[in-house]
């Protein structure tokens, strides 16, 4: 059974329609889900006292979240879309103390906050800090000089809080995923990071480019075990995975599948294009040294990540296409037909 496939990875799945969502997506739809009976009451409340601009604000508001959970919930897409969010409620939260005046400044504080929730830190900080410059606008001539410094003082220091917070978090989720997703000795992708991708591609409902799968396998590489040591056999890795890494794209990506087995994910490229990498990076190991008086050589499996396919048909694909090569004679590659 494939991580994928464990109960309990898709931790988000029951809100997703059978795919596996992003937090970030979930986190998105959720902010616009409260949104709109924290402002709905509002809204309905100004219609009947018949502030109509008011309550054109608020219905406009809950109006774009509902539709940016219906984009986000079908195309999945939530970048542009946190940005198009945090822009409403602050363009929504500014209109309405312009039309209100200071006693709806309340609004600022949740609206502030929320960015960090979907934004970048320095993303949010940067829209944060033009809404705050709008709101003095806003309110400069209008409020206590005393008055409107508390509240400048006061926005600034809750930015300063959710950015430090916001980056701190940022940071140790970029280490916990770099613990989990990362082979410790070359710094590729691990077996986990593999799946994860193989299911995301396939899961992936928009037309995309088309794709494809490299399995390789250093020949005979317990010969330089035994011969050279463990710590020569480790260093070998290194150098093959630092090699993979000068010989691809950067849109490509590296995973080391077992002990000395990697797999690539060429994005974007065909049977044809896949072959000719293949290819180039047998010949680049062929004549690399890898390990001094001793040549080391790859064989490499390649398989076509058809969408009707499932990621255990490609990888066993790959998988058959690799024993072929070593079946060959062994520094070949074979492509599935
Ligand atoms: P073949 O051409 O058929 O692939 O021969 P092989 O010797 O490469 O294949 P085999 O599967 O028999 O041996 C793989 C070896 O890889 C055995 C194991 O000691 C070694 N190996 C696996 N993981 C590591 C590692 O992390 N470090 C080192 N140094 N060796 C490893
Ligand atoms: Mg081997
Ligand atoms: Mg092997």
């Amino acid at each position: 059974m494939s991580s994928t496939d464990k109960p309990g990875a898709g931790r988000w799945r029951w809100l997703s329609g059978g795919r596996q969502r992003r937090q970030e997506e979930v986190i998105l739809m959720m902010l616009c889900a409260l949104s709109i009976p924290s402002i709905l009451p509002f809204g309905i409340y100004r219609l009947l006292q018949g502030s109509w601009a008011s309550a054109i604000v608020d219905m406009a508001l809950v109006l774009a979240m509902s539709s940016v959970i219906v984009h986000v919930w079908r195309t999945g897409r939530y970048q542009v879309a946190s940005v198009c969010v945090t822009i409403f409620y602050t363009g929504g939260m500014l209109f309405t103390v312009y039309l209100r005046g200071v006693g709806l400044v309340y609004w600022v504080y949740p609206t502030m906050i929320s960015a960090y929730f979907v934004l970048r830190p320095s993303v949010a900080l940067t829209i944060n800090s033009i809404g705050l410059g709008v709101l003095v606008a806003v309110l400069y001539g209008r409020v206590e000089m005393l008055n409107l410094a508390t509240i400048i003082v006061t926005v600034g220091l809750v930015n300063l809080f959710a950015y430090i917070f916001s980056y701190r978090t940022g940071v140790q989720n970029r280490r916990l995923h770099n613990a989990a997703e990362l082979d410790f000795l070359t710094g590729v992708g691990n077996r986990r990071a593999l799946e994860r991708h193989l299911a995301e591609y396939a899961q992936e409902r928009r037309p995309q480019l088309e794709s494809s799968l490299l399995l390789l396998d250093l020949d005979h590489f317990k010969q330089v075990n035994d011969q050279y040591g463990h710590a020569a056999g480790d260093k070998v890795l290194m150098r093959l995975a630092e090699l993979m890494r000068r010989h691809t794209r950067s849109s490509d990506r590296i995973f080391r599948y077992g002990g000395e087995e990697f797999a690539i994910i060429a994005s974007g490229a065909g049977l044809n294009a896949a072959a000719s990498l293949a290819e180039g990076l047998r010949g680049a190991v062929a004549t690399a040294t890898l390990q001094e008086d001793h040549p080391i050589t790859i064989s490499i499996g390649v398989s076509y990540m058809d969408k009707k396919q499932t990621p255990a048909e490609w990888l066993a694909q790959a998988d058959k296409m690799l024993y072929a090569a070593k079946q060959g004679g062994r520094n070949a590659v074979r492509v599935a037909s």
